[in-house]
């Protein structure tokens, strides 16, 4: 049995689809962001020295094994919707891991 599909929408209106994470409501948040594997900072050489990609607001590196050598990588980011319900979650399994 798969779980229907639900979103969410934030004050703003704006809609989340909700992605559930250890019982938790939240939503996943997706970027691409520069490779930091195949960026080398030498003396002389600054991010200037890779290209711009204005599409994705950020440099592409000289590529590397690890963003299969297209010089960025997506990345992303769960977030709940109710962030202190989650703290407090995190924190309890904290402290019952911390007890064995
Ligand atoms: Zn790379």
């Amino acid at each position: 049995m798969t779980e229907p599909v639900r979103y969410r929408k934030d004050r703003e209106g704006k809609r989340y689809r909700v992605v559930l994470n250890e019982g938790h409501e939240g939503f996943v948040t997706r970027w691409t962001e520069s490779c930091t594997g195949c960026f080398e900072f030498n003396e002389g050489w600054g991010l200037e020295h890779y290209e711009y990609d204005a599409k994705h607001k950020c440099r592409i590196g000289a590529g590397c094994s690890e963003c299969g050598y297209t010089g960025k990588r997506r990345a992303s980011f769960w977030v709940p919707f109710d962030m202190t319900a989650w703290s407090r979650y995190v924190k309890a399994a904290e402290e019952r891991q911390a007890a064995g």
